[in-house]
């Protein structure tokens, strides 16, 4: 049976694919990941997988992979998982987790989740897969939860009942607490409304209290504090650097979809590998088309990696 090219994934969320190794392409432009047949089940009965990246992607991924130490840091939702209205719904798809996994067990690796749900959604999704590092609040929460002050908590507070009471007036939206903010799910709200929700919410609550917004597909976050995903890549950093790790000898990878994801893609340097997921300006190096491409990366980097002796 000929091989089907899967561009994007992300209609049919529930794939599940097993990865056997990287093989040959049948062209040569590009680097294949094979998916033995007999361990797929999609909706649309696809049985025979080739999910193709460019080979430069290809060739940046085995030089990363051969670093003395690697740094591998992916967005979550959108990226690991399928973006979908109600974000209580969202699991990492299992090929994910598990190439992950195997990042993180191996020696001078580390492997990292960085996303804008609070360190204790996040770690309800992806805590299970040890020995990867959980990052909420868009980089504010490196491995635990936020400590806020007893004024910034009666501040969120009020934040939270006041975004809820404007939010009530418009069909479709859900605003979601989190440690460090308050979020709004706007994808099945009216494209106007929504609009002029935004900008009460930035002159009645934004401006006169000094606090931050964070954009996203269909999300309108309000922060108490910067958010910068690029944050956990420097912390990484110089946690390498304090043991004694020359920068030179860390490559650090960054994987994201979204505009919240373009802070993490600044944070790398010349040595580094920024990929974008989907459409829209970036400032990463390279571009993937969809989740089926991100676990190929991923899957691709845990092979190579493994074999770094
Ligand atoms: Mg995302």
């Amino acid at each position: 049976m000929n091989p089907e090219i899967l561009t994007d994934r992300s209609d049919s969320d529930r794939t599940s694919v097993g990865v056997i190794s990287a093989c040959p392409s049948p062209r040569s432009e590009v680097m294949s990941v094979c998916f033995r047949p007999g361990d797929i089940s999609t909706r649309h009965g696809q049985t025979d997988l080739v999910v193709e990246v460019d080979a430069d992607l290809g060739r940046e991924l085995s030089r990363v992979a051969n670093a003395p130490w690697l740094i591998v840091a992916s967005d979550f939702d959108g990226t690991l998982a399928t973006l979908i209205h109600d974000p209580n719904d969202v699991d990492i798809h299992p090929e994910n987790a598990d190439a992950l996994g195997r990042l993180a067990q191996y020696p001078r690796t580390v492997a990292a989740v960085v996303s804008g749900r609070s360190y204790t959604d996040l770690h309800r999704r992806v805590g299970h897969i040890e020995g990867v590092r959980v990052v909420g609040a868009h980089g504010r929460e490196i491995d635990g939860p936020i400590r806020l002050t007893t004024d910034e908590l009666a501040l969120l507070q009020d934040v939270e009942n006041q975004m809820r009471a404007m939010a009530s007036e418009v069909t479709g939206v859900i605003v979601e607490p989190k440690d460090n903010g308050i979020a709004m799910h706007t994808q099945k709200g009216e494209a106007r409304e929504v609009e002029g929700l935004i900008k009460a919410l930035t002159a009645g609550l934004v401006e006169p209290n000094g606090l931050y917004i964070q954009t996203g597909k269909h999300l309108f976050e309000i922060a108490l504090h910067a958010p910068d995903k690029g944050e956990a890549v420097r912390v990484f950093r110089q946690e390498l650097g304090s043991m004694g790790v020359p920068g030179r000898d860390a490559a650090a990878i960054f994987i994201g979809d979204d505009l919240t994801d373009e802070r993490g893609f600044a944070a790398l340097g010349p040595g580094d590998l920024g990929i974008k997921v989907g459409v829209g300006q970036t400032g990463a190096s390279h571009r993937v088309q969809g989740l089926a491409e991100v676990t190929a990366v991923l899957t691709s980097l845990a092979e190579l990696r493994g074999q770094v002796g």
